[in-house]
C-alpha cells in the first residue's frame, strides 16, 4: 500500500492540517507543528492534541502516514556550541511536540558546516545531536532528508546520510527520507526509469532500504548536479514523470509516507491521482515468461 500526500498547511492548529489533507484525497501528510520559521512556539494545548488526534482517527491516519518537518531554523552541525546548543533545545522540543501529537517520525535537514569546521567534524556533531535526542525521548524516529547541497548544506550525498546514521547509537531510531528534488539536483539521476532505478540501487548500496521512513516528491526547476533547491510540478520540472511512476510501481516504497511538496497546492489532488493511478498502470503486471 502507498501511502501519498502533501505537506499541508497547519494554520489554525494541526487538526486542520489532517482536514486539508482528507480533503485532497491523501492518505498520508506531512505538516509543521510550530511556525516553521521561529525559534519558540507555544506549547501545544490540550485541546489542540486532543482534536489532532480525533481529526487522525476520523480520516483514518495512523502515524505511520505522517511526516512531520522541523524547523528551518534549526543547525545540527552548527559549528558554534553556543549556537548548536540552542539547536539542539530546539530540536528536543519538536521531538517532544510530535510526541505529544502521538507520532512516531520527525523529519528534519541534517545541518551546515558554514565554512568553519570539516565536513567530517559536522557529520560527527549532527549525529552527535541526534544521539542527544532520542536519549531524552521515545518513540520518535529521526528521519534524516537528503539535501540539495545549496551552500554549505551536507546531506547531498548519500555518504553523508550513512556516515551520520554510523554515529547514531540507536539504529532502530534512525532512519531516511529522500528528497527527489534535492537528489536530482545533487547529482542523483531521475530523468529515466532506468536512471531512476539506479538511483535507489545506490541508496540501497550506501544508506540501506531498511532505513528509509519516507520520500518526498518534488520534480526539479533547478537542473541536474546544480545544487539548487527549486521544487516543481510533477511532470513540469527536469526530473519528469518517467521517474515518478516507476517510483509508484516500486514496493520498496510501500507503507511509507510519499509527500509532495510541489509548489501547486491546487493540483495537489490531481498529482495524487495521477500517482496512484500509476500503481495501477500494466507495465509490472506483464508476465514474467
Ligand atoms: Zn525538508
Ligand atoms: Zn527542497
Amino acid at each position: 500500500m502507498k501511502y501519498i500526500g502533501a505537506h499541508v498547511s497547519a494554520a489554525g492548529g494541526a487538526a486542520q492540517a489532517v482536514v486539508r489533507a482528507h480533503e485532497i484525497g491523501a492518505n498520508a501528510f506531512a505538516l509543521f507543528t510550530k511556525n516553521q520559521r521561529q525559534w519558540h512556539a507555544k506549547p501545544l494545548s490540550d485541546e489542540a492534541i486532543a482534536s489532532f488526534k480525533t481529526a487522525c482517527q476520523r480520516y483514518g491516519f495512523g502515524p505511520g502516514q505522517i511526516l512531520p518537518h522541523d524547523s528551518y531554523l534549526i543547525n545540527l552541525g552548527h559549528p558554534d556550541d553556543t549556537a548548536l546548543k540552542k539547536c539542539r533545545a530546539a530540536f528536543l522540543d519538536e521531538f517532544q511536540r510530535c510526541e505529544q501529537l502521538g507520532l512516531t517520525l520527525l523529519n528534519f535537514h541534517p545541518g551546515s558546516h558554514l565554512r568553519k569546521i570539516s565536513e567530517r567534524e559536522c557529520l560527527a556533531r549532527i549525529a552527535e545531536s541526534i544521539n542527544d535526542v532520542l536519549s531524552r525521548t521515545r518513540n520518535v524516529t529521526a528521519v534524516i532528508e537528503n539535501t540539495a547541497g545549496q551552500g554549505t548544506n551536507l546531506g547531498h550525498r548519500f555518504e553523508h546520510l550513512a556516515e551520520i546514521i554510523a554515529q547514531v547509537d540507536d539504529k532502530s531510531r534512525v532512519g531516511v527520507c529522500i528528497d527527489t528534488c534535492h537528489a536530482f539536483a545533487a547529482g542523483y539521476d531521475l530523468r529515466t526509469r532506468e536512471a531512476t532505478l539506479a538511483t535507489l540501487d545506490e541508496l540501497d548500496a550506501v544508506v540501506g532500504f531498511e532505513y528509509l521512513r519516507g520520500m518526498h516528491l518534488n520534480d526539479a526547476k533547478s537542473a541536474f548536479g546544480s545544487r539548487v533547491d527549486r521544487h516543481h510540478c510533477l511532470g513540469e520540472g527536469n526530473i519528469g514523470l518517467d521517474a515518478f511512476a516507476a517510483l509508484m510501481r516500486d514496493p520498496r516504497l510501500d507503507g511509507i509516507p510519499l509527500i509532495l511538496e510541489t509548489i501547486e497546492p491546487d493540483r495537489w489532488s490531481e498529482e495524487i491521482d495521477w500517482l496512484r493511478a500509476q500503481q495501477r498502470q500494466p507495465a509490472d503486471l506483464a508476465p514474467s515468461h
